[in-house]
């Protein structure tokens, strides 16, 4: 193998996917996908594409003209200002082709990658495969009793400290996974303010955009002064229409920053699949003419939702004795699971930090699937998640009964 995949950290999705196939949980609440069915209008429109004779050869590389324009269309109010469907937008193979596109495009070797934590894992082998070096900053519990997502903050002058001038890209995810924390502005200008005064690019994964809850906006980081320029914002369609299986997301941006991650993805991927794209462009186009109908909208139908199966998965946990951190967006949260002590041998559920070896013992013997939210943290800062586990609230009813009750004979 080449040198350069020593020192990655083993992928958390290939092993738990791997465990819910060897010991079938009676309900997984582990990988973020929805395990209800997509909007019947989007696989209408995947099923005439498939049908369409015209509709499957290579779309152009920075993606398909109609889905560039339906994306323009829908986000130029979010982000005010008008995108450019021919220079703003680069489609890719998933939020993840977004994000390795960008740290291939613009990390040098040395180069220092600022990550607030908890992060989503990939960020960290992505910048290290382009030679990065990386600095966390941990979001802190500003309560002694922290009870919801928006009890953990950025410290201002710890964030201040991991700046350098060799500070080549800042990486926040808002809403984040797995905590479910959704950023102020004021929170977010520290961290604008911070990238102009070191010329950092901020790459702002924002995959989680429309899953707010109680009301709570999503703030842009690319609206805030002086950020348009220097952020690059990923999206992903798997999480806006519950399709995580077509991978396709894309990145908002500025021209000049958007051209050097269209040389990347050109030379690796060069496009992604076409029939779905096609779907995803009626999808957008779709919610442009409801934007003033939020009953008719998927978008807003999802996120009610997703904030009653929140509300349901923390009641169902409170009742199992499992503290939930009420999350104000994603799919996820996280629960404390202190009541269980250590319920078996330690060693007996494999190595690594406490939340895994819980993890499997979760799998193995609870049946219900989870994932160790250590996974989203440096080792050194590992300690700040061991005593929770990330539960993913995006299923039906019955998947949240049954965790539940297959919990409840545990405690
Ligand atoms: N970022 C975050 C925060 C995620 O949770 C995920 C997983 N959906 C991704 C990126 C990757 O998204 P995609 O499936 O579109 O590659
Ligand atoms: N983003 C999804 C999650 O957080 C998982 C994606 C993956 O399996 N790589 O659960």
């Amino acid at each position: 193998s080449a040198n350069r995949l020593e020192g990655l950290r083993p992928s958390v999705w290939v092993e738990f996917t791997q465990m819910v196939a060897k010991f079938k949980p009676v309900s997984n609440l582990g990988q973020g996908f929805p395990d209800f069915d997509p909007p019947k209008f989007l696989l209408d429109s995947l099923h005439k594409a498939a049908l369409d004779p015209s509709a499957h050869q290579y779309p152009l590389s920075k993606g398909h003209t109609p889905l560039l324009e339906a994306i323009a269309r829908y986000y130029s109010p979010l982000y005010k200002r008008e995108l450019n469907p021919n220079s703003n937008i680069s489609v890719s193979n998933g939020a993840y082709g977004c994000l390795y596109a960008t740290s291939q495009a613009f990390v040098n070797p040395g180069d220092e990658v600022v990550i607030i934590e908890p992060f989503y894992d990939c960020y960290i082998n992505q910048v290290m495969l382009g030679g990065g070096h990386l600095k966390f900053v941990p979001l802190r519990a500003t309560k002694a009793d922290p009870k919801t997502s928006q009890d953990w903050a950025i410290d201002p002058d710890e964030l201040a400290k991991a700046f350098t001038n060799k500070t080549k890209l800042l990486i926040i995810n808002n809403p984040n996974n797995p905590l479910g924390k959704v950023y102020s502005k004021p929170e977010l200008k520290v961290v604008a303010d911070l990238c102009q005064k070191y010329d950092t690019i901020c790459v702002s994964d924002e995959v989680y955009e429309f899953n707010t809850f109680d009301g709570l906006p999503h703030e842009r980081m690319a609206t805030l002064d002086g950020m348009w320029e220097r952020t690059l914002t990923t999206h992903s369609a798997g999480k806006i229409f519950s399709v995580t299986g077509w991978k396709t997301g894309w990145t908002i941006g500025p021209k000049d920053l958007l051209d050097s991650i269209a040389v990347i993805h050109s030379s690796s991927l060069y496009c992604t699949v076409r029939p779905t794209q096609i779907a995803l462009a009626e999808g957008f186009e779709r919610e442009s003419s409801l934007v003033n109908d939020p009953t008719r909208s998927y978008i807003e139908e999802l996120r009610n939702y997703l904030q009653d199966r929140r509300d349901e998965l923390c009641s169902g946990l409170k009742s199992v004795g499992i503290v939930p951190i009420t999350p104000s967006g994603t799919y996820f949260l996280l629960g404390n699971m202190d009541i269980f002590g250590t319920p078996f041998t330690p060693g007996k559920f494999g190595s690594g930090t406490r939340d895994y070896q819980l993890a499997r013992w979760m799998y193995e013997e609870v049946g219900v699937g989870v994932i160790p939210p250590s996974a989203f943290y440096s080792e050194p800062h590992s300690h700040l998640a061991d005593r929770f586990m990330r539960f993913s609230f995006a299923r039906t009813p019955e998947s949240i009964d049954k965790a539940i009750n297959a919990i409840r004979k545990y405690n």
